[in-house]
């Protein structure tokens, strides 16, 4: 082979090789400590500097927010969302229970502006908690941790009951805080078996807290249960866990 024709055969191999490897599945990940132990190592906090205005949606996404009304939410049984709107944003409203996207989404990269109750009250589990549910199924974690402790993989921007963030970004209670999500769903293939596990980048506050985070299943609490195949696309959920949480600015650019 000539010095010219083997480079090129080495790049079309090396061409192989990448693709080979980006679509390679990736295995569920053994996590070596238990789910919510206390012992846990919690990470450093960084101070993330004060909240900015609403980030605007580019264009193509799909705002699912805007301060004004529920009209992309449900109660989850197809009725409309009972939280309180006001002042440009919503909060969690006692007793009315999660809400969830009328809309389906997969892959995407959703934007989400959230503050803890300005009066604090409760601590650990019990204070500012929320959540943003992907796809119904998995969870990153919307908790006061701000001067506030908890389980690592409990607390603010953990992926609840797997992988705490890589460092403490809260902001004060009642301050704006933001999530950029990108999500990556799981894949089922034949015989609905997993072909690749949900994969998760987060920002809280402009801080990378997971960067390409791979789930080992869907979010419960004290467990660590297996993938049950699902559809492509399902709504996201926001979380009703009895405090009420404000938020604002919700949107999404499906990848
Ligand atoms: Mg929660």
């Amino acid at each position: 082979m000539s010095q010219r024709g083997f480079i090129q055969a080495g790049g079309v191999l090396g061409f192989c090789a990448i693709l080979v490897f980006a679509g390679a599945p990736q295995t569920v990940p053994k996590i070596d400590w238990p789910v919510h132990d206390e012992s846990r190592p919690l990470p450093p906090v960084v101070d993330p500097g004060p909240a900015g205005p609403p980030v605007p949606a580019p264009p193509g996404a799909v705002v699912l927010f805007d301060g004004k009304d529920l009209s992309a939410w449900s109660d989850g049984k197809g009725n409309p969302a009972k939280w309180k709107v006001e002042g440009g944003y919503m909060e969690v409203a006692a007793k009315a229970g999660s809400i969830q996207t009328r809309r389906g989404f997969g892959d995407g990269h959703l934007h989400v502006e959230w503050a803890a109750p300005a009066v604090v009250q409760g601590e650990g589990q019990g204070r500012g908690n929320s959540g943003v549910f992907l796809m119904n199924h998995y969870e990153v974690q919307i908790l006061d941790s701000y001067g506030s402790k908890t389980y690592a993989d409990g607390m603010a921007a953990a992926l609840y009951g797997q992988h705490p963030p890589l460092v403490n970004a809260c902001r004060r209670p009642g301050e704006w805080q933001t999530y950029d999500i990108v999500f990556r769903a799981p894949r089922f293939g034949a015989e609905k078996k997993l072909v690749s596990p949900a994969i998760v980048t987060v920002f809280h506050n402009g801080l990378v807290v997971h960067n390409n985070a791979v789930l080992t299943g869907p979010t419960a609490h004290k467990l660590r249960p297996p993938y049950i195949p699902h559809a492509d696309k399902l709504p996201i959920t926001l979380q009703d866990h009895g405090n009420p949480v404000r938020f604002r600015n919700i949107w999404i650019r499906e990848l």
